[in-house]
């Protein structure tokens, strides 16, 4: 069997969604598009490793494709040199925000911060769209900013974890090392969305000719990685962050 969650696999995912010969788009060309129809939405939440995102970003640009890559603000994170240079591969870049777990549910000063790291990026890149990065282990949920302000006050044209129209999408996700096992996934989904069990790479591959609805899927660049020790490094962080939300998940249903 092949080692999944390496760059190999993800160009064989790639290639596997061009050869279903769907519309491919970013986020914000979908939201402007005047039908919707069948088509394939990558999104990448950069949450560390920027790196591999830029190395993602080059493999998609690559075979053709555009997607979009939502940055946190973290130090760590918010590279402007690597931000530039995967905008002018012709990708999107989006802002993953997470203020209200940053200032630990603080509406007013969590506002603030939002309005202040968009602006830092854009800066950097024409930003249209946001989605929260899940947080996993704060007791804070993101996106109870939105019960105080709507996107369109920070000039967004959608939260796109939120609110993707009524067009019903298929979300394939990344997250716990398999293709939405919700057992281990707490906060990253789409509301909404529809999901199916899938929990290789390979099986998705497979799955994909089959499929006749339009799809969200949503990798994190810095689980892959080519055999070696970041491999195994990010190995190692995925499986301590599985045990935590086991244990979380525990807790949080007494
Ligand atoms: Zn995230």
């Amino acid at each position: 069997m092949k080692r999944d969650f390496t760059l190999s696999q993800y160009r064989a995912l790639c290639e596997a969604i061009l050869a279903k010969n769907w519309p491919i788009l970013t986020f914000t060309q979908y939201l402007s598009a005047s039908s919707a129809q069948c088509v394939i939405l990558l999104r990448h939440d950069v949450d560390r490793w920027p790196n591999n995102a830029l190395a993602m970003a080059k493999l998609e640009h690559d075979l053709g494709i555009c997607s979009t890559y939502y940055f946190r603000a973290t130090s760590h994170v918010f590279r402007p040199e690597i931000i530039t240079a995967i905008a002018s591969l012709g990708h999107e870049i989006g802002y993953h925000y997470e203020t209200i777990s940053t200032t630990k549910g603080n509406v007013e000063k969590a506002r603030d911060l939002f309005a202040s790291e968009l602006s830092r990026l854009r800066a950097h890149a024409d930003v249209k769209t946001a989605c929260m990065h899940g947080s996993p282990l704060s007791a804070h949920d993101n996106r109870i900013l939105w019960q105080h302000c709507t996107p369109r006050d920070f000039g967004l044209l959608a939260e796109v974890s939120m609110d993707l129209g009524t067009t019903p999408f298929l979300y394939f996700t990344d997250t716990g090392r398999s293709w939405n096992s919700r057992g281990t996934n707490l906060r990253d989904y789409c509301i909404g969305a529809r999901s199916i069990d899938v929990s290789t790479t390979e099986e998705l591959i497979d799955l994909l000719p089959s499929l006749n609805m339009p799809m969200v899927i949503q990798t994190h660049p810095e689980r892959w990685n080519q055999p070696g020790h970041r491999f195994w490094l990010y190995w190692l962080i995925d499986h301590a962050a599985l045990a935590a939300k086991f244990i979380l998940r525990t807790f949080r249903k007494r």
